[in-house]
């Protein structure tokens, strides 16, 4: 089979040049495409060269309909509006879309599943091996803590130019914790506190943020119980991590039907 095809779109972002990188490193992928918005300055700029990984002939651009008509995939960490729009012309190119923008709220949520009765599109709030056998082990450990006795709490810290708070990967682990409980995250997030907060409600799956300098990612999932504590924590070193996998879903969604799909699926770890 030929190398896959793959569009970077968020060319000259942080993940975006990640990605760029990956691609490049990863035998079975070639980049045929980098997009960036209206506007930008990095328009015109060859995408290796701006990555460091030398200059590879790929000019970005900003219009995203002729680079996906000669893709076979979309590999795409921009914004929520944006990874919307991308999951349409996907649909209508037949092809892969890995989405790894977060914040995505409930409308661009339904665009983007619509999209994939023709797109095979693999999301999800963090593409790393290591978060995703987290999330399984906070699952199994949710499953097996009673909630009258186990409170829950996760905690995040990421670089001060994150935009959305709680991290995606944060709610990708406290769903993994009420999928655990069988309850719905949305029942039982507490994401905010402030002020006279009264005691913690029973059940609670509390979340809290911090921000600063040029943290790529540490995440903590704190399950607090009478007398003992279990801390389950991951540390993203580096933003190549996400890339690595995004690249292994693109090739993993090569060969799958039309559908929404999560990294939990790609690993095997569903
Ligand atoms: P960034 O701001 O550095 O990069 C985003 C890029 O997208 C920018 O260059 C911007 O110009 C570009 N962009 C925005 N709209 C566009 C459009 N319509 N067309 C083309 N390009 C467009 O941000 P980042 O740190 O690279 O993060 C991007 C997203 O990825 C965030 O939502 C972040 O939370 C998420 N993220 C996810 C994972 C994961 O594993 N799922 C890991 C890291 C970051």
């Amino acid at each position: 089979m030929s190398d896959m095809a793959l569009v970077v779109v968020g060319a000259a972002g942080r993940m975006g040049q990640a990605l760029i990188r990956a691609i490049a490193e990863t035998p079975g992928v070639k980049l045929s495409g980098a997009v960036e918005r209206a506007g930008s300055s990095m328009l015109g700029r060859d995408a290796g060269e701006l990555a460091g990984t030398g200059a590879n002939g790929v000019a970005i651009g900003d219009d995203p309909l002729p680079a996906f008509a000669k893709a076979d995939g979309v590999l795409d960490f921009t914004t929520p509006a944006s990874s919307a729009l991308f999951a349409g012309y996907a649909a209508q190119a037949r092809i892969v879309h890995v989405v790894g923008t977060t914040g995505v709220g409930p409308e661009d949520e339904a665009k983007i599943a619509a999209a994939a009765r023709h797109a095979t599109i693999v999301k999800s709030g963090n593409m790393s091996l290591g978060v995703n056998l987290l999330a399984a082990l906070v699952e199994q450990a949710a499953r097996a803590l009673p909630a009258d006795a186990f409170d829950i709490e996760i905690l995040e810290m990421h670089h001060r130019h994150k935009v959305d708070a709680p991290s995606g990967t944060a709610l990708l682990l406290g769903r993994a914790a009420a999928e655990g409980r069988g309850v719905k995250l949305d029942d039982a997030a507490v994401r905010v506190r402030d002020g006279h907060t009264g005691p913690r409600p029973e059940g609670a799956i509390g979340f809290a943020t911090l921000r600063g300098g040029s943290v790529v990612g540490d995440h903590q999932v704190v399950i607090a119980g009478p007398g003992e504590r279990i801390v389950l924590s991951h540390i993203a070193e580096d933003r190549a991590i996400f890339a690595r996998g995004a690249v292994r879903a693109a090739l993993w969604a090569r060969e799958k039907k039309p559908g929404l799909y999560s990294m939990r699926d790609v690993l095997g770890l569903a």
